[in-house]
């Protein structure tokens, strides 16, 4: 390969640069939520630096294999880097001023990671156990006793009646909306009252059971199936809404924000069992649950490794990893042919170490390029769902009563992250949990 190439990028600094103009010149696009491959992101890299190509003899592809032979881990540590800071440093979104500093997460991130894993596996060993085959459809549920069962499940949670009477006044000033599966028409017009394409959201591919707050004003949006996943789904985004009408919502950590949600989830799944519905039925319910934590988690994994390597070792080096990812293509070499079979036709390289670990770190460097806020909002659903399930033992074996759940949840944004971990009853000195000091 041609030698003076060299002098015509000076990369380090240069790969930030092209990093915050792919992402500037994607970010309003309407292609900004497709996915980037490594040769478009390299192409684009290219593009910019189009003058500079051109006094070079090489053709682009033989350009694209030298930037990333020499580009590729410089520009994901950097990448990695980003992500930290944005752990640690408020954001602006949109203009506005989101408060994301999460020192317990920035503190823990290694014990953190080992947690998350932990989440993770349990997932996958559901998802793996899952059969969808057992219940096609949901039991379904009119809108009369939609509403009988969610004032009987916040009787229970809260028997002060304080969240029943919060939930009616919310019905009757229109902060909950109920919109129908096909119902596209009522959906644009709720998109184009709240301004919610301001969030990023599309409407086509918009999530309608959700959460958000309006001018401080927060709703809820249920999109009806008329079966009780609309029930478990409404009493996830409804302890959203009790977190937030909290005064002090803002400063909830966003590692604390899927916990509780996820947490009155699982309960009005336990709920329906009390109710008499079916185990399958339940199944249902809880994988859909599982399924969401293992989807956010696949990639927050990859990123929390990095990340971990970057904190240790300040940065990303092709070396150790090619170093690590053999570990793993050994593991792969020793497996019965069948299985190895089966592999090599969905991975070949999985038996390539260097393709292995290059293939691993150009698909980190698009998933944090395609959407710049993916990792913030993902990382909370793994952390949430372990502690929820905590939770949950203990209230089973009555160690926490709801009330002082209740508490907890209208406290989140003042009680010190690590105190929850240890209010929960985890073993903060094993997790290797450490508080952070003021
Ligand atoms: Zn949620």
């Amino acid at each position: 390969m041609n030698s003076n190439i060299d002098n015509i990028y000076s990369f380090s600094e240069e790969e930030l640069l092209c990093t915050l103009l792919i992402r500037e010149n994607f970010k309003d696009t309407e292609i900004s939520n497709s996915f980037y491959s490594m040769e478009e992101i390299l192409s684009a890299i290219l593009y910019k630096y189009l003058e500079k190509y051109e006094k070079c003899d090489l053709t682009e592809e033989e350009l694209i294999n030298w930037l990333k032979k020499n580009s590729r881990y410089n520009l994901l540590t950097d990448l990695i880097k980003n992500e930290i800071k944005k752990l640690l440093f408020p954001q602006e979104i949109n203009g506005k001023i989101v408060d994301t500093t999460d020192e317990f997460v920035y503190t823990n991130l290694e014990a953190l990671l080992e947690i998350m894993k932990d989440e993770l596996f349990y997932n996958i060993e559901f998802e793996k156990n899952y059969n969808p085959k057992k219940v096609k459809k949901l039991p379904s549920l009119n809108e009369q006793d939609f509403d009988i069962y969610i004032k009987s499940f916040l009787k229970i949670v809260d028997p002060s009646s304080e969240w029943q009477e919060i939930y009616e006044k919310a019905l009757k000033n229109g902060n909950i909306i109920f919109t129908a599966k096909d119902d596209l028409e009522t959906k644009k017009k709720i998109f184009e009252k709240f301004s919610l394409k301001q969030y990023g959201f599309k409407v086509e591919d918009f999530r309608w059971n959700c959460f958000f707050s309006y001018n401080e004003e927060p709703y809820i949006i249920i999109e009806r199936n008329y079966d009780i996943g609309d029930f478990c789904s409404f009493i996830h985004e409804f302890s959203h809404f009790l977190q937030s009408i909290n005064k002090n919502d803002n400063k909830i950590p966003p590692i604390l924000r899927e916990y509780t949600s996820t947490f009155y989830e699982l309960v009005s799944i336990d709920f329906l069992k009390a109710l008499g519905y079916e185990n399958n039925v339940l199944d249902k319910l809880l994988h859909k649950r599982a399924h969401n934590t293992y989807e956010a988690g696949i990639d927050t994994i990859m990123i929390f490794n990095f990340m971990k390597k970057v904190l240790t070792t300040g940065k990303i080096t092709a070396k150790e990893e090619i170093e690590t990812a053999s570990k793993v293509v050994k593991l792969n070499e020793n497996l019965e042919k069948k299985e190895k079979e089966k592999i090599q036709m969905t991975n070949p390289y999985y038996f390539d170490a260097t393709k292995y670990s290059e293939q691993n770190c150009d698909y980190v460097i698009s998933c944090l390029l395609k959407d710049t806020d993916d990792f913030n909002r993902k990382y909370p659903y793994v952390l949430g769902s372990y502690l929820a399930h905590a939770t949950l033992n203990k209230v089973k074996n009555a160690d926490l009563s709801f009330e002082e759940i209740k508490y907890l949840m209208e406290n989140l944004a003042s009680i010190d992250t690590y105190d929850i971990f240890k209010l929960i009853g985890f073993d903060v000195k094993q997790l290797k949990l450490k508080k952070v000091k003021n």
